[in-house]
């Protein structure tokens, strides 16, 4: 489904990202793990296409897209999960979800005023899937409440929901778990789940939580000063020394 080869990423005469190769297949859950500073934030900017790659290649589903901005890797169903928007907080949850579909008829003044039916069922279409999602996430209670009265793990749901208000076939999670406490974190590893298993969703996930990181990935990727260091299931991966180093080494 994508395919990294030999990324670099160079901030003036540093290397933040150095010849990184490795590709995700459909129907996973990647984790990407590595001590602070190896180079996972920058490399998940690279994929969602946040700034260009110094040099390397990447293809998604079969395309070269290496200098696509984000918004349209977006509507290619690639998605990155980001944290809500300040502006956002003072809205609900339920019109947080509903300002995420791409291109609603109703943008337009014009088409407001040819086809206001139209627009409408469109909207009425957008609140339904917005209720959907709620229930699926188990928001419901907090529909109207506003964003920024939720708490942490309350927002990594509404954030994981704004995913699923669009087409995404992709989706970067960008820690998880931080700021989670345990009873909505084993909800949101649920959720991940069903949605990897039964929705066909392909995360990677960047993770320093390795419960969750064990629970839910396989492949794992450890990258450390840039590098993909090794990649394999959990086990292999933890248990190989030059991890250990690496996190050692922090
Ligand atoms: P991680 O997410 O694994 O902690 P990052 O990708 O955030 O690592 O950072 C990798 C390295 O690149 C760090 O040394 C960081 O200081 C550096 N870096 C990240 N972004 C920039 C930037 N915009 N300009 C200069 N250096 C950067």
């Amino acid at each position: 489904m994508l395919e990294l080869d030999q990324l670099v990423k160079q901030f003036g005469g540093f290397r933040a990202v150095d010849k990184c190769s490795f590709s995700v297949q459909q129907g996973t859950i990647t984790g990407l793990i590595g001590p602070n500073g190896a180079g996972k934030t920058t490399l998940f900017n690279l994929i969602a296409g946040a700034f260009p790659p110094t040099a390397g290649r990447i293809r998604f589903l079969g395309e070269d897209v290496t200098d696509l901005p984000s918004n349209q890797l977006f509507h290619k169903g690639l998605v990155r999960t980001f944290q809500i928007p300040h502006e956002f907080h003072r809205l609900t949850v339920l019109e947080n979800l509903m300002l995420v579909p791409p291109a609603q008829p109703g943008e337009s003044l014009l088409s407001n005023w040819l086809s206001w039916g139209k627009v409408r069922a469109a909207e009425q279409a957008v609140e339904a899937r917005a209720w959907e999602t709620l229930k699926f996430l188990e928001l419901t209670h907090v529909a109207n409440v506003r964003a920024g009265n939720l708490s942490g793990g309350q927002k990594k749901l509404l954030e994981l929901g704004r995913t699923m208000m669009t087409d995404a076939k992709l989706v970067l999670l960008d820690e998880p778990a931080a700021g989670v406490n345990r009873t909505l974190l084993r909800k949101l590893e649920e959720k991940i789940l069903i949605l990897n298993r039964e929705r066909g969703y392909t995360f990677i996930l960047i993770e320093h939580d390795m419960e969750m990181i064990e629970k839910l990935c396989d492949p794992v990727v450890c990258m450390a000063e840039g590098k993909v260091l090794i990649s394999g299931d959990f086990q292999t991966v933890r248990s190989d020394p030059r991890v250990l180093e690496a996190y050692l080494g922090e």
